[in-house]
């Protein structure tokens, strides 16, 4: 690495500039935006350089399986941003949850998890961790208590999305990374919803950050990836778990996200101006019931969400007056917006939870979760702020 590249990421130390700057290491050919280098495997200058690197005893690539210039590039730069000492990149948000395990829990350990995280992320733990004798405790994530209660001595981790999706529930981080430090369990936080340019969990107390980069660090629906980051002692176990297994991250998704780590906090604050906005608007419009979005002064995560966060992210719900078939004319009514379950996008989607993303979860268990069969859910886009209104109004009109 240059001169010129060390003294940029030394001397900055604002978010903005290390989104743009983190990482970048130039080869000889000078180019000044990231290279993609597609290559599975690196050549030696000889036999004994190729030992001492297989060995270990000198830096270097031998095989995108373990390294990988673009990837490191990416991982570095989210690193920064995260305020961790190490990022590991993963094929998928579900792989960086699934690795994270894999590497760092063990048959007889129990976790307590969130009732409120993404469903895959309930199936991977429910299913998949019991099989290989890692027991499993849901908490509801705003009861204390609960959580307090459902710790053993053998709980090694807990887990965690804040704010939920659809119901932008906040939980304090605080004092969940109290709870995990007297009980000497880790505290891994999903931050795929608010990304490092609203929220930095480490900095509350979390041990481990996961994050789906499929979502906002992509920002335009068109890479699978995640990252896991942490401290380089639980980071050391994740590469060694990803050489092994393989979930890694291709090269050319790695420069998609790296890009898009350049526009993501000014992304981020136009998603959360916007669904501000909508938010304010819905609660005043005639065919709502009630808006859920911690953004707003009505709802309770209200003030935790305000010293926790920078704003409030771009994923807002409402229920309409009516049930399911209410529901279904609003969004039908819609015609900007995407009807699709995906989020983190610059294109705004909308989806009917109960049918679609909490469509597995029994009729008692998801009444129980809150999401009700008038509740819709929007992940406001980079569309003007107007349009989107507009669009919202046709789906009203058409109750
Ligand atoms: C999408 C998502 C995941 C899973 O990520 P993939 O990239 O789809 O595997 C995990 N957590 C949250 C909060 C998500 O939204």
């Amino acid at each position: 690495m240059s001169r010129e590249l060390d003294e940029n990421i030394l001397a900055a130390t604002q978010l903005d500039t290390l989104a743009v700057r983190a990482g970048i290491s130039r080869t000889a050919e000078g180019e000044h935006s990231e290279p993609i280098f597609m290559t599975s495997s690196y050549v030696f200058d000889s036999a004994a350089d190729a030992a001492a690197t297989f060995a270990g005893e000198q830096e270097g690539n031998v095989y995108s399986r373990y390294t990988n210039p673009t990837v490191r590039t990416f991982e570095q730069r989210l690193a920064a941003l995260e305020g961790a000492e190490q990022a590991v990149a993963t094929a998928s948000g579900m792989s960086a949850i699934l690795s994270t395990c894999m590497a760092l829990l063990k048959a007889g350990d129990h976790v307590v998890c969130s009732r409120n995280v993404f469903g895959t992320t309930t199936n991977l733990f429910g299913k998949y961790l019991a099989k290989f004798g890692v027991e499993v405790s849901f908490v509801s994530l705003l009861d204390m208590e609960l959580w307090r209660a459902s710790i053993k001595p053998n709980t090694a981790m807990l887990f965690l999305e804040t704010p939920s999706n659809p119901l932008c529930e906040v939980a304090d981080l605080g004092l969940l990374s109290n709870l995990a430090k007297e009980n000497g369990c880790l505290l891994v936080v999903d931050n795929c919803f608010c990304t490092p340019a609203l929220q930095t969990p480490l900095a509350l107390g979390a041990d481990i950050v996961v994050h789906s980069a499929t979502k906002y660090l992509d920002g335009q629906g068109r890479c699978m990836g995640g990252a896991v980051l942490g401290s380089a002692q639980y980071m050391t176990e994740l590469v060694t778990f990803l050489r092994t297994c393989g979930p890694t991250m291709s090269a050319f998704n790695a420069w998609v996200f790296l890009k898009g780590l350049e526009t993501l906090r000014l992304r981020m604050d136009a998603h959360s101006k916007s669904a501000l906005e909508i938010a304010n608007w819905l609660e005043q419009n005639p065919a709502v019931e009630k808006v859920f979005y911690c953004g707003l002064e009505s709802h309770a995560g209200y003030e935790l969400a305000s010293s926790q966060q920078k704003a409030f992210g771009g994923v807002l719900s409402f229920q309409v007056k009516g049930g399911r078939e209410q529901a279904w004319r609003c969004i039908d009514g819609t015609r900007i917006m995407s009807l699709t379950a995906n989020l983190g996008d610059a294109k705004t989607t909308i989806v009917h939870p109960a049918t679609t993303t909490h469509g597995r979860l029994g009729d008692e268990e998801r009444l129980a979760a809150g999401i009700s069969e008038s509740l819709i859910r929007v992940a406001v886009g980079l569309e003007h702020v107007d349009d989107l209104k507009a669009d919202l109004q046709r789906g009203f009109d058409a109750l």
